[in-house]
């Protein structure tokens, strides 16, 4: 697992060869790999997964709506997000839902 593919990971706005891991609390770069980084993307996609009921396999370009199946995307080391349509939902919601 790649740290561009890590929940830890922000990309540099300027430098798009380097990012800032919030883990390490340091610079690393997006292809750089990290032991750590697979570890927190399954625990920031199961909570976004139990939160939304749902994720999108970038690397697949599906919608994953079973826990089992997710866990097979992240297994092969797949990136999952919600992001991707949570924007399109935004669309649909009426802003300004405090
Ligand atoms: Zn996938």
């Amino acid at each position: 697992m790649n740290c561009e593919n890590c929940a830890y990971y922000r990309q540099h706005p300027l430098y798009n060869f380097m990012g800032y891991c919030e883990k390490k609390g340091s610079a690393v770069f997006p292809d750089q790999s990290c032991p750590e980084a697979i570890q927190a993307v399954i625990k920031d996609t199961e909570r976004l997964f139990e939160d939304y009921g749902w994720a999108y396999c970038m690397d697949c370009g599906t919608i994953v709506f079973d826990s089992s199946e997710l866990k097979k995307h992240i297994s092969l080391g797949h990136s999952l997000t919600q992001r991707f349509l949570e924007d399109e939902v935004a669309t649909y919601e009426s802003p300004g839902g405090d």
